[in-house]
C-alpha cells in the first residue's frame, strides 16, 4: 500500500490517493489467474492498510492515515485479513473456476485448521527473538558485550525450551539493527495479532461481522482517527475495555474456544 496524496482538511480539504499494489504471479497465456490462499491474505491485509489511509479524517497530514504508531500500524491491516474467511464474504470471492460453485464448507474447515499447524513452536521461537530484543536495547554499558554469552543468560532467563532455538540468533539479526526503525520493535507483529484478534472479538461478541455499531467506533476511532489519538486511548475507545490476549491465544489454537 502506498500513498500519492495525504489526507487533510487544509485549504478546503485533500482527498488521499491511495495504492495497492500486490505483485501476483500471472497465469500462463490462456489460463485464468487464481490467487492462493496467501495471495487473498495479503490482498485484505493491504486493502486494510488501505482503508486506513482512505477513510482518514484528520486536519493534518502529518497525522492522517498510516502515519500512526509502528506498534499500532498493523491493526486496521491485520484486522481486515479477518474478513477474507468469512463465509458471507467467501461465497462472493471464492468460487470455484470453472463450475462457479462457492467453496465448500469442509474445505473452508480444513484451512482455518491448518493455521493452527506449529503454533506452539512458532509463538515460542518468535516471542524468545522479541524478549532478547528488548534485553539487549535495555542495556545501558555495551562497551565489552559478548553477545553470545548474553543471548545464553537471556534464554535461561526466559526459561527458553533447549528443543527451540531463536527464530533470529542475536548476531544475525539484521531486522534490528539494519536502521533503528526496529529497534526494540520485533514485538509489534505480535503484538498487532493481539489486537487484531482482540479487535475482531467484538464483531464475535456482537453476533455479526458487520454489525453496524462495532463498525461505526472501528470507523471512528481506528480507520479514520490517523495519530490524533494516543493508541491505548483509540483501542478502549473502540472496544470499550483494554486489549486481551486471549482471542490471540485462542487463534492459534493455544487456549480452549470460547464459548459464544
Ligand atoms: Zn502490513
Amino acid at each position: 500500500m502506498s500513498n500519492y496524496r495525504l489526507q487533510s482538511k487544509i485549504g478546503g480539504g485533500v482527498t488521499p490517493i491511495v495504492v495497492n499494489n500486490n505483485n501476483f504471479s500471472k497465469a500462463p497465456p490462456g489460463k485464468p489467474t487464481l490467487l492462493s490462499i496467501d495471495d487473498v491474505r495479503t490482498l485484505f491485509h493491504e486493502f486494510g492498510h488501505g482503508l486506513h489511509g482512505l477513510l482518514s479524517n484528520v486536519r493534518y497530514e502529518q497525522l492522517s492515515g498510516t502515519q500512526v504508531l509502528r506498534d499500532f500500524v498493523e491493526l486496521p491491516s491485520q484486522l481486515f485479513e479477518h474478513w477474507f474467511l468469512e463465509p458471507s464474504v467467501l461465497r462472493q470471492h471464492a468460487r470455484h473456476v470453472t463450475t462457479d460453485e462457492p467453496i465448500p464448507d469442509a474445505l473452508v474447515a480444513h484451512i482455518k485448521a491448518a493455521r493452527r499447524f506449529n503454533q506452539g513452536f512458532e509463538s515460542v521461537e518468535y516471542t524468545a527473538s522479541a524478549l532478547l530484543d528488548l534485553a539487549l536495547h535495555a542495556q545501558t554499558d555495551v562497551s565489552n558485550v559478548d553477545i553470545d554469552a548474553f543471548e545464553k543468560t537471556e534464554l535461561e532467563k526466559i526459561g527458553m525450551p533447549q528443543a527451540i532455538v531463536m527464530r533470529h540468533r542475536l548476531p544475525h539479526f539484521g531486522h534490528l539493527f539494519s536502521s533503528s526503525s526496529y529497534a526494540s520493535q520485533y514485538y509489534v507483529y505480535l503484538w498487532a495479532e493481539v489486537l487484531d484478534a482482540d479487535g475482531f472479538e467484538a464483531f464475535v461478541e456482537a453476533g455479526d461481522p458487520f454489525d453496524t455499531s462495532v463498525t461505526e467506533r472501528l470507523y471512528k476511532f481506528i480507520y479514520s482517527s490517523g495519530n490524533c489519538l494516543e493508541p491505548g486511548e483509540a483501542y478502549r475507545a473502540f472496544r470499550g475495555r483494554d486489549p486481551s490476549v486471549e482471542p490471540m491465544l485462542r487463534k492459534k489454537g493455544l487456549l480452549a474456544e470460547a464459548e459464544h
